[in-house]
């Protein structure tokens, strides 16, 4: 009995595994992404409906738990720095990084802005975990400059639209 058991969870991984990596290459996406574009919601700043842009998907989470859906980076901090539209008591921000395509903490993210990788609203701010892989796409993509969360300012974010005239 112990036997068969095992045989169905190895059968069971073995499919799994290979489900995984069928997916992996066919979109090219990590699985946690896939799901992603499942959630329908409208950007809140720009009421794009952006469940075709996954990778540039950005979560803010209040205090309260409530979850504020915005279809890029760039929509989020259009919305933090303008005092009318900003979200009270932001508890986390989730960004998807760019070459690894996983969730990560927004706040903690390096932004590689004016690059020739061009988000669902025109030039935008593209998130990685690392300084160093944010450098590493600043030279491959020509990116302009890299900013800390907490350097992008009205300023910075006026500059990064502006590239699109
Ligand atoms: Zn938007």
């Amino acid at each position: 009995m112990k036997n068969l058991l095992y045989f169905y969870l190895s059968a069971s991984l073995v499919v799994g595994l290979w489900a995984c990596q069928a997916k992996k290459n066919k979109t090219e996406v990590s699985d946690e992404i896939k799901d992603i574009k499942l959630i329908d919601y409208d950007c809140r700043n720009c009421g794009m409906p952006s469940k075709e842009y996954p990778k540039w998907h950005t979560i803010v989470t209040t205090e309260r738990d409530e979850e504020i859906h915005f279809c890029s980076p760039r929509c989020m901090f259009i919305s933090f720095l303008d005092e009318k539209k900003k979200p009270d008591w932001v508890k986390e921000v989730s960004v998807v990084e760019y070459y690894e395509g996983k969730r990560i903490d927004g706040k903690k993210a390096w932004y590689v802005v004016n690059s020739d990788v061009i988000g669902p609203m025109g030039h935008d701010f593209v998130p990685f975990k690392t300084a160093d892989a944010a450098k590493d796409f600043l030279k491959e993509h020509k990116g302009k400059k890299i900013l800390h969360f907490e350097e992008v300012t009205l300023k910075e974010l006026k500059e990064v639209i502006n590239t699109n005239k």
